[in-house]
């Protein structure tokens, strides 16, 4: 894991849209934002709202740097509804709880009430992104994990014409399931026929489904 400043420009990994980083912490810059006034209630209710799905969990395992004690793999991405877009480790809310950590007030701020932002560049983004047969397959795998924030139909058809695509769906399968499941949960997708997806997508929905 790499330890970067925050907000610093996301370049650890390629992502199909531009983001800055929070909580990358480590001995080199420290705790950042100790000196901050802490998270009231509503904010920290707020980021572990937004911290529920992780994406790139090809990271790899990584010790927390100032305890040992904890261990965390992939990211979340936070999608703020001024248009920015921050990365954090999924440790972010550990160095928060055990460390003290203060995530910058514009992330502490931001984060939106409801979970779901309005239809934007961003989703028509990751749409083309996840629909593009000849693009890159971990490009195709975030569009599919980032596409399920908009509780928005355009998202739900472009997954599940994702779900129909072989090729992806061998690599990106499960995370294409996670992502539909998220429309059963909210009551969408009622006539998505399970048994004819995917082996891999099928397994994302159950387990997503905790079936
Ligand atoms: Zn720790």
């Amino acid at each position: 894991m790499e330890y970067l400043v925050d907000r610093s420009p996301y370049d650890y990994l390629g992502f199909p849209l531009p983001m800055r980083t929070v909580g990358w912490l480590g001995r080199r810059h420290g705790v950042q934002g100790a000196s901050a006034t802490p998270m009231t209630g509503a904010q920290l209710k707020r980021l572990r709202a937004a911290s529920q799905r992780l994406g790139s969990i090809t990271l790899g395992w990584h010790d927390c740097d100032f305890c040992g004690d904890f261990k965390g793999n992939g990211e979340y991405r936070y999608y703020l509804p001024d248009r920015d877009i921050y990365a954090a480790p999924m440790m972010i809310l550990h160095y928060v709880e055990e460390h003290g950590y203060r995530p910058p007030r514009e992330l502490r701020d931001g984060l939106p009430e409801a979970e779901q932002p309005p239809w934007d560049w961003r989703a028509e983004r990751l749409h083309a992104v996840l629909l593009d047969q000849s693009g890159d397959p971990d490009f195709r795998c975030q569009a599919a994990v980032d596409l399920a924030n908009w509780n928005d139909p355009r998202a739900l058809d472009a997954l599940r014409r994702a779900a129909h695509d072989e090729e992806l769906a061998d690599v990106a399968g499960d995370e294409i399931g996670r992502s539909l499941a998220a429309f059963l949960d909210r009551g969408l997708a009622r006539d998505l026929l399970t048994e004819d997806l995917h082996v891999m997508v099928r397994y994302g929905i159950d387990e997503a489904s905790g079936r």
